[in-house]
């Protein structure tokens, strides 16, 4: 059994960035921009945009952050889209969601420029990526997608069982996994919480991927000998046997799940860190589309 470093192959992506935006500013041009927006003061959405903004600094991006309080209007929202939309020094734009209620998030994204929608979050950009012209990847499914290829587990005539059909993980990774092209060619079922018999549909997965948000649901059983297993879920559970009162597992339930695998990813350390990665690969991408690299 092999245990996939993520955190090693996330470090190793954003290595290789440094040093394009390195080669970027020796030919005298300006590094990659990622804004952020922020609505409100959800704790988890602040320290996600300073994870941002520290990542951005490790790899030599420029960052910025646009603060607004929870009772800003949806129309001072759009103003500023617009402004970010037509700053042609701005490559990226996150936005963190879920908004306040009062603004719609529909109408925040269809006025966002999908050129800058480095999340992958807009319809044009989720419809390019249905087409296979995708312009982005949203950042876990690509993270995914990295996560295997740098394994050197190929996806081709492989049976992927992929659990949970969200927008920004489950269906765009079945989407990835199934599309024409050796990164993809896999043959793929998608399974929800309606999916009867869950554990035999997972059991006959070359590679299982599991992205549904319950703490440590996969179990032996639901898992092939020798089976590939990306655990994409990530939970904070109490505990009262640690130091901390609490310890961080995935979806699934590691320590009876990891023997019978052939590869498995570890919760801290697997896809976690790949999603940053990933996003700030998308940003560089911006940059190069921009035609300003
Ligand atoms: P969502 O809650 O949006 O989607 C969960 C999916 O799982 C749904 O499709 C749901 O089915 C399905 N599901 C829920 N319960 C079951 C069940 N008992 N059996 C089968 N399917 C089930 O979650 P996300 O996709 O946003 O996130 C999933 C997990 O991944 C979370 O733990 C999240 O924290 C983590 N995550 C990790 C990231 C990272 O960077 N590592 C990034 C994003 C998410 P239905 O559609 O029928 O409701």
């Amino acid at each position: 059994m092999i245990v996939i470093d993520g955190k090693q192959i996330a470090l190793d992506i954003k290595h290789e960035i440094a040093t394009e935006v390195s080669n970027m500013l020796d030919h005298g041009k300006s590094a990659p921009h990622l804004s952020t927006m922020i609505i409100g003061n959800d704790g988890a959405a602040l320290t996600y945009v300073e994870s941002i903004e520290r990542n951005c600094r490790e790899v030599g991006f420029i960052s910025s952050v646009y603060k607004f309080s929870e009772t800003t209007s949806e129309r001072e929202v759009l103003e500023a889209i617009d402004f970010i939309n037509k700053d042609d020094e701005i490559d990226g734009f996150i936005l963190q969601l879920p908004l306040s209620k009062h603004i719609s998030n529909e109408k925040i994204l269809e006025k966002l420029n999908p050129n800058k929608d480095v999340d992958c979050f807009t319809a044009i950009n989720n419809g390019k990526l249905l087409l296979g012209e995708e312009r982005y990847i949203p950042a876990t499914p690509y993270g995914v997608m990295e996560l295997l290829r740098r394994s050197n587990i190929t996806t081709e005539g492989k049976n992927c069982v992929v659990v949970g059909r969200s927008n920004i993980v489950g269906k765009p990774l079945a989407m990835l996994l199934a599309r024409t092209g050796a990164e993809g060619n896999a043959t793929v079922t998608i399974c929800h919480s309606k999916t009867q018999h869950l554990d035999k549909i997972c059991s006959q997965a070359d590679i299982l991927l599991v992205a549904i948000g319950k703490p440590e649901l996969i179990t032996e059983k639901f898992v092939k000998k020798d089976a590939v297993v990306i655990d994409i879920g990530i939970h904070r559970i109490v505990d009262p046997n640690t130091e901390k009162g609490y310890r961080v597992c995935g979806d699934v339930k590691y320590d009876e799940v990891a023997p019978k695998t052939s590869y498995i990813t570890p919760v801290p350390g697997g896809v976690g860190p790949l999603t940053m990665s990933c996003l700030l690969l998308n940003t560089l991408k911006a940059r190069k589309l921009a035609g300003t690299d």
